[in-house]
């Protein structure tokens, strides 16, 4: 099982980041059902019934999140927003939202494209892919001025940088 450590990213983009490029191919956490329970534990999203039946919909969610991403519209999007809803509710004098769901498979897939919708009506602008044209990632750029352009600093950031390093040197020597 292959995992990608989180890095901090909102629920929506770790889903998202479940996909990443290892060594010229594409790697995808959830071709092991493993890797789908330890996503879930990651997030708190928790569910051992019916793994694969969690997992299709995760792969659901996380397809109509690129489609919304790279252009190609909300309507899955939208599908996948119709499984659920947020009820307010109070308990010892405290508010709180219960995630309904028509199924419970649906809840964590829900929950990643409702953090979606509220990332979007938050800083939609600070929603990025990586620079990097050979990586699939994706981040939320919560730095000051808003120049983040990396998935990572060790990774991609170093790689480019190492990139014009090589670069200057070719040209200049
Ligand atoms: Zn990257």
């Amino acid at each position: 099982m292959r995992v990608r450590p989180l890095k901090g990213e909102p629920v929506a983009l770790d889903l998202m980041d479940t996909v990443w490029v290892e060594h010229g191919s594409l790697v995808d956490q959830f071709d092991d059902l493993e890797g789908v329970r330890a996503w879930l534990a990651d997030h708190d999203l928790g569910e051992d019934d019916g793994l694969q039946r969690v997992r299709d919909r995760l792969v659901e969610t996380r397809d109509a999140l690129r489609d919304a991403l790279e252009g190609r519209g909300p309507d899955r999007l939208n599908a996948v927003l119709d499984r659920g809803a947020r009820r307010p509710r109070m308990r010892d004098g405290e508010p709180y939202e219960l995630v309904v769901v028509d199924d419970p498979a649906w809840r964590a897939g829900w929950v990643a494209a409702a953090d979606f919708v509220r990332m979007m009506g938050e800083r939609p602008e600070r929603v990025r892919k990586c620079a990097n044209p050979q990586c699939v990632l994706w981040f939320l750029d919560v730095s000051k001025n808003g120049s983040r352009r990396w998935c990572s600093m060790e990774g991609c950031g170093n790689r480019a940088k190492v990139g014009r390093f090589n670069q200057r040197h070719k040209s200049t020597g």
